[in-house]
């Protein structure tokens, strides 16, 4: 029987407020410390996909070190930091997303890049320019457990999803993904900060900054590292920021406010450190 077009209009914006509603239901997962619920509508798979496409892409295109000494320093603090996120994971209740990770740490050689990001499934890049303010182990285990932190809270799908809700309205997921494989590896792209648009990063919101922070705190603790390191290295940061920011900050908040935030985080990482310095 066919409805009459007024109430098929109701209807179909019924309807489609019901899917609406569904699909955000089954897509919020939760980040892990925060307990906070997010929007991930990207599957996994395909964003992994994308992930490991887009590293191979930036590993081509880029000069990568052969100071031997400072890419082993990288691949020791990265692989310290991926193992203690593991750990973390699995405590958790998150065992079934290890899966996802299969860790890569590089080192870019570019002094003029004060950067370094974490993509899904735990591929990694470090560029030298960082070095400088990172000093030490210590210092690279602030920016690693940092950028491994938005990569466990699945902040990048986060800030997808709520791109594609917005430029997509009602269109379904799977068609948007399947029918405009173009735009979404865009999206990708500037979302994760790589390929042609650095310069142009979407920043990172106080939230996903504040998370990235207390999870980072706890995960460079539980590799041994110390976290009260990481007031100095945002402190050094700043003071390069005055002159010229760097990307790195230019798609990071202010440092003060960081600060006061891992002060606040700190009493919940430090335990941890403690135990391995036992
Ligand atoms: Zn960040």
């Amino acid at each position: 029987m066919a409805i009459p077009r007024p109430h098929r209009n109701l209807f179909y914006s019924r309807y489609l407020f019901f899917m609406l509603l569904l699909i955000y239901v089954v897509a919020c997962a939760e980040v892990p410390i925060t307990h906070r619920k997010s929007l991930r509508l990207v599957p996994e798979s395909e964003l992994l996909t994308m992930s490991l496409q887009q590293y191979d892409e930036v590993l081509k295109k880029s000069n990568l070190s052969t100071d031997q000494q400072k890419v082993q320093m990288v691949r020791k603090v990265g692989f310290k930091i991926a193992k203690a996120a593991e750990a973390f994971l699995a405590e958790a209740g998150q065992s079934a997303n290890i899966k996802n990770y299969s860790w890569d740490f590089n080192l870019i050689e570019d002094d003029k890049t004060v950067n370094a990001w974490v993509m899904p499934g735990g591929k990694a890049a470090v560029y030298t320019g960082i070095l400088p303010y990172t000093q030490n182990e210590t210092g690279l285990a602030v920016v690693l457990g940092h950028e491994v932190g938005h990569a466990l809270a699945d902040h990048g799908n986060e800030r997808m999803s709520d791109a594609l809700v917005a430029q997509m309205g009602g269109m379904a997921l799977s068609v948007a993904l399947s029918s405009q494989p173009q735009q979404t590896q865009q999206l990708f792209a500037t979302v994760y900060g790589v390929g042609a648009n650095v310069g142009f990063l979407l920043p990172y919101s106080r939230l996903h900054e504040s998370e990235a922070d207390r999870i980072g705190l706890t995960l460079m603790a539980r590799a041994a590292y110390d976290p009260r390191e990481a007031i100095p290295f945002w402190q050094r940061m700043s003071k390069q920021g005055e002159k010229r920011p760097p990307q790195f900050l230019s798609t990071h908040p202010a440092p003060e406010t960081r600060i006061a935030d891992i002060k606040k985080y700190l009493p919940e990482a430090l335990p941890y450190f403690e135990k391995t310095a036992k």
